[in-house]
């Protein structure tokens, strides 16, 4: 491993990086002093979801200008990091959670909340169909619509269970604070079972197998809470029956936490070795019934295991709305919503998408350089010289008003260098270069650019990113030419979303944790725990909620975790 830098200049480098929900003044509502009945005619922007994207971007939108609404069913703001905290009471989960209500009455303006779902988007009508989520009283109070001059869709994405039988009526899932609560109470139920005295030793070693699909961040963190709930509170409590609690955790790929370096992959699953927890890789749940999981692995064949408790954490799919609505815009054969590179989504005027229910697209771009090359490829031989390809991007530059274009010239030249390097400078404009080798070079390195995580991180930052543009409309109506624009006609007024990575952390229980910091840093152990702590205390969205979760904290480590099953 890399030295890891001190504790104290990450701590710096935290505190001073920013990027994420930060904490909020708690400042007096300004509401009172503004008469917006006075106001000239505001444009109604909609926005859709209250997670990560959603909340961000209200805390940043100017609430002044625009009319803003907000529909969701959750009137909360849930901090998933510590949703795995949850599930063993390390932390409450009124502590995780922010009222919407308090975050939006702290902006200046008015932000209207209405409690409900979306069910569906009608973009040629420019209005969004919704159902409320509490239950409508006997004059009505049913299916309500909402028009919109702006939409923006931050409904995050919901668990994929892959088709696969038996997962949505037998499996756990961590996604929302509900689902904590329910495996916490799951949890202590296996156990009271198994300590009943008349069960044999096979039915309570049964109950005391828990099962966790999925060798992800969420599967791996729920494992290590579980191990430390298990180790310093419930064995204590149990002591018939400790020595029969067994962790499973399964994995298709070949190492747990791929989305991390390999370091990182290794010293997990070298911990979990020696806590006892059973890593499977290499195995991939087909079906599973009440009583057993039944998993395929290439060496071993169908293998079935009976179990207490299972835990599905294998990735999110698109929500029906989104699937509904991708429909209407010419997007049906697409897995995730298509937007821009500044989040418009692709082929719906006005409609913006971000966080996990959205992607960023370049296979439009890609179409349109195609239909360029094709036009410049005039003998049709499938290859363009150097110095055809150069006078290409001079082209697009020069003609084509596309922004995703123009801004594409900067990357194609730098994989056209990339593919001459090392060649005689005097031949390099006459080398014959092959159309679609190099299309092929300029999609792996979009690949690598643009598929960004679904994560918190990349979420916060949408939100943030498309406030700023849309509070900037204005500024660059008055000033045209002003430094906000770009100078040309037709270019695009904003730069385009570019996401920071601010490094990721994976706990690891016993009080280890191990982080991928920025510039490839790696750190693992206990230091890296306290690092962790200190992070997501000042990450949480309120200052209430940071006292509440702290004091969790030193809760469980005075009197530790409380194992009543409520
Ligand atoms: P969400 O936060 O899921 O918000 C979606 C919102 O839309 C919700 O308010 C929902 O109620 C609402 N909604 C849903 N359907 C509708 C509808 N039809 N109409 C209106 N509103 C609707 N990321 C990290 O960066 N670091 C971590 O440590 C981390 N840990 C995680 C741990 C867990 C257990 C989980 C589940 C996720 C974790 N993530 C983490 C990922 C992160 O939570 C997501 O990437 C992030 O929540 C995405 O934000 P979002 O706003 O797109 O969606």
């Amino acid at each position: 491993f890399r030295r890891s830098p001190t504790y104290s200049q990450l701590l710096i480098f935290f505190a001073v990086s920013g990027g994420g929900l930060v904490a909020y003044a708690d400042g007096k509502s300004e509401n009172e002093e503004l008469n917006l009945s006075q106001m000239p005619a505001r444009k109604k922007v909609v926005v859709l979801g209250t997670g990560w994207a959603g909340t961000s971007f209200l805390k940043n939108i100017d609430s002044v200008t625009y009319d803003v609404q907000v529909v969701s069913p959750r009137n909360y703001f849930t901090f998933t990091p510590l949703l795995p905290s949850v599930t063993c009471g390390t932390v409450e989960a009124r502590s995780i959670v922010e009222p919407i209500r308090k975050i939006i009455k702290k902006k200046k303006g008015e932000i209207k909340f209405w409690d409900g779902e979306c069910l569906k988007i009608d973009p040629v009508n420019k209005q969004i169909h919704c159902l409320p989520c509490v239950v409508p009283n006997s004059d009505g109070g049913g299916e309500f619509i909402i028009g919109y001059d702006y939409l923006v869709i931050a409904v995050g994405a919901r668990v994929n269970t892959f088709n696969t039988p038996g997962v949505l009526e037998h499996c756990h899932f961590l996604k929302e604070v509900e689902d904590a609560q329910n495996i916490r109470k799951d949890v202590m139920l296996c156990f009271e079972r198994a300590n009943l005295p008349n069960i044999d030793e096979k039915e309570r070693e049964k109950d005391l197998h828990f099962v966790i699909v999925g060798g992800g961040p969420t599967g791996v963190e729920f494992a290590a809470e579980l191990h430390d709930f298990i180790t310093e509170d419930l064995a204590e409590l149990y002591p018939k029956i400790k020595d029969l609690v067994k962790i499973s955790l399964i994995q298709s790929g070949e190492h747990i936490l791929n989305m991390f370096d390999e370091r990182i992959g290794n010293f997990a699953e070298k911990k979990f070795q020696r806590d006892g927890i059973e890593v499977k890789t290499g195995f991939r749940v087909v079906k599973v019934s009440d009583k057993a999981i039944t998993m395929k692995s290439k060496s071993v064949g169908e293998v079935s295991e009976s179990y207490g408790m299972a835990v599905w954490s294998t990735g999110i799919a698109t929500r029906p709305v989104i699937l509904d609505f991708m429909k209407q815009i010419g997007q049906a054969n697409r897995r995730v919503l298509a937007t821009n590179e500044w989040l418009r989504v692709c082929g719906c005027q006005d409609v913006y998408a971000l966080g996990d229910c959205a992607t960023i697209d370049q296979r439009k771009v890609m179409e349109d350089i195609s239909a360029i090359f094709r036009v410049a490829d005039k003998d049709n031989s499938g290859t363009l010289t150097v110095k055809e390809i150069q006078d290409v991007l001079e082209d697009i530059y020069v003609r084509y008003p596309q922004v995703e274009l123009y801004l594409k010239t900067k990357q194609m030249s730098d994989v056209l260098d990339l593919l001459i390097d090392g060649k005689a400078d005097a031949a390099k404009a006459s080398i014959e270069i092959n159309i679609e080798e190099f299309k092929k070079a300029l999609a792996n390195v979009d690949s690598q650019v643009k598929t960004l995580p679904a994560t918190a991180q990349v979420a916060a930052q949408q939100g943030h990113y498309l406030a700023q543009c849309f509070n900037k409309i204005k500024a660059c109506e008055d000033n045209p030419e002003g430094p906000l624009r770009m100078t040309e006609p037709g270019r695009h007024r904003f730069k385009p979303f570019r996401y920071k990575h601010f490094g990721q952390f994976a706990p690891l229980g016993g009080e280890q944790a191990a982080a991928q910091l920025p510039g490839d840093w790696i750190s693992t152990g206990h230091s890296t725990q306290w690092l962790w702590y200190s992070v997501y205390a000042s990450k949480q969205v309120s200052w209430r909620t940071r006292v509440l979760v702290v004091s969790d904290w030193l809760k469980r480590a005075i009197f530790g975790r409380d194992s009543s099953c409520i």
